[in-house]
């Protein structure tokens, strides 16, 4: 064994992010010898609000090796294609951003390109009509993808609605089993080295001394490591992200809970619904500088979708990001590396990616240098994809009032400016390598927020006009038929096999 590795890893808190990394990294670095502890404060909650996620979290579950049906179950999730964006665009507007692939290409013509052709002369359907995921989703139905040939089932992408309470705590069990030790304790003192300024030791309120090799930080918006001890800086993007608050409260179901988040653009913000099995999970997120607070709370309270369970609980945040994720020998997650508003469910994804780039560059404790600048580049390069894809649902929109005319005169990135251009001159999508949000989506969010291009791609002329409306008919039809075949998503929830546990049942809540 290489004598520098790392022989004990000390995650600090139990939120999300730290159950997260502690389930990866029990699974991930079996028979390696590493001492895995996490440390919760009691007196701390989590901010339990993410509830929202994209499709990615689907392969954190199966690298886990986790029973998707016996999960679903557990932690009361409802499945989500896609979200729907109501008002969002101007008032009374409705479009919807699936999740998925865009359609079958024409030889090397892309999908969205011969259906701008056919947009802009008038001679195509809404861009829902040739989505799997959006028209099952507007239809409230739901299946799991089948293995066959040409049928647009095969291709189904989806993600989930959960408790984030009990994601948290069944992600607790299955880390527990594998072998992490939780210390229910409250951090009161972190101490750094002298010579090379790594953290040293956490000092408890008991009086206990702890100390590792490698420390995660997962003790929320504070950065309790990474920025109480290491100092390490924060690039705040609320010149671009114009919400800093958040007001949010349950409610009691009344309808089956549909397969998609549903947002609602609103005076200083929007609002989102979650369905969840037993509940909806509902937010205000808002600009402080259009909004007070009782003003938010009595907007939220007068649209809920049931009754509310509880007073409403106030948040604010600051957009932005930790300047390195990663600084010597702390690797920050989830809130403590940043924060980006939940409109597109990014924050859990962004965790994902961080453990999986922690994983990828597992460092032993030299701590290249290399690996640590790779590692922030990674992260760096994801959140300001994710800060850009939201920063063009603010700024494009027709929305009137204060709030979003300010919105439309927020400066775009230079990276946010070529992409609309390109897509504004041939409907072209630009996407980096490894960029998280797929064609489809920029396709979606574009047109339905009215960017529509002058011309389509010039390509598209060398194929038959007669062709690609054969084609474009055959795959709204094969859509179509695959959605009247799929169970409505209540009864697929319902029946989901109730497989035995795959591995020793969640921790007590
Ligand atoms: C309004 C809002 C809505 C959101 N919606 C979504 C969404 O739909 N989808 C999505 O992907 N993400 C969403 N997020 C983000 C998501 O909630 C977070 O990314 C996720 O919950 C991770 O949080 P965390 O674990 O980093 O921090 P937290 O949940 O804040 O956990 C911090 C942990 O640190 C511990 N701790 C703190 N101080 C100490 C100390 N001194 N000693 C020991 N332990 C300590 C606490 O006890 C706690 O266990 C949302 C966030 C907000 C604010």
């Amino acid at each position: 064994m290489n004598e520098r590795r790392i022989r004990s890893i000390v995650i600090v808190g139990g939120g999300t992010a730290g159950w997260m990394a502690a389930a990866a990294l029990s699974r991930s670095l079996t028979g390696m010898a590493v001492d895995l502890r996490l440390i919760e404060s009691p007196r701390v909650d989590p901010v339990g609000v993410g509830e929202a996620t994209i499709p990615p979290i689907m392969d954190f579950i199966r690298q886990l090796g986790i029973d998707e049906g016996h999960l679903v179950r557990e932690i009361k999730a409802t499945y989500k294609l896609g979200i729907g964006f109501r008002g969002w665009t101007r008032d009374g507007h409705f479009y919807f951003h699936p999740f998925g692939p865009a359609g079958p290409g024409m030889g090397n013509i892309p999908f969205q390109a011969y259906w701008l052709k056919m947009l802009l002369e008038g001679k195509a359907e809404p861009l829902e009509e040739y989505s799997i995921q959006a028209m099952a989703a507007l239809r409230g139905r739901f299946a799991r993808p089948v293995h066959a040939p040409n049928t647009p089932l095969n291709k189904l992408t989806y993600a989930l609605h959960f408790d984030a309470g009990r994601f948290a705590r069944y992600l607790r069990g299955y880390a527990e089993s594998r072998g992490v030790v939780r210390t229910e304790g409250h951090v009161r003192h972190v101490s750094v080295r002298g010579p090379d300024g790594f953290v040293d030791s956490l000092t408890l309120e008991t009086g206990e001394r702890v100390t590792a090799d490698l420390f995660i930080d997962c003790s929320g918006f504070q950065g309790l490591l990474i920025e109480g001890a290491l100092r390490t800086g924060y690039e705040d993007w609320s010149g671009w992200l114009p919400c800093d608050r958040a007001m949010l409260v349950h409610s009691g179901r009344s309808a089956p809970p549909n397969p998609y988040t549903l947002v609602t653009g609103r005076d200083a913000g929007w609002q989102w619904q979650i369905p969840l099995q037993h509940r909806d999970g509902n937010g205000y997120i808002y600009s402080g500088g259009f909004s007070t607070d009782d003003a938010a709370r009595a907007l939220l309270l007068r649209n809920l979708p049931g009754r509310p369970l509880s007073e409403p609980v106030a948040l604010r945040f600051r957009p932005g990001r930790r300047k390195a994720a990663w600084n010597r020998n702390v690797v920050a997650l989830g809130l403590a590396a940043g924060f980006l508003e939940p409109l597109e469910a990014t924050s859990i994804h962004l965790i994902q990616r961080g453990i999986a780039m922690l994983l990828k560059f597992f460092p032993d404790r030299d701590f290249a240098a290399a690996d640590i600048d790779r590692y922030n580049r990674t992260l760096e390069s994801d959140f300001s994809a994710a800060r850009d894809f939201l920063l063009m649902h603010y700024s494009q929109t027709q929305r009137v009032g204060p709030f979003w005319q300010h919105c439309r005169e927020i400066p775009l990135t230079e990276t946010l400016r070529e992409k609309i251009e390109l897509f504004r001159s041939h409907g072209r999508i630009l996407r980096e390598e490894a960029e998280l949000f797929p064609v489809l989506s920029w396709l979606s969010v574009m047109v339905g927020q009215n960017i529509i291009p002058r011309r389509y791609d010039p390509l598209v002329d060398g194929l038959d006009t007669r062709r690609i409306q054969s084609r474009l008919e055959e795959l709204r039809c094969a859509v179509k038929e695959c959605v009247e075949a799929m169970p409505p998503h209540w009864d697929f929830l319902s029946s989901t096999p109730r497989a035995g546990p795959s591995h020793p049942p969640a921790a007590p809540g």
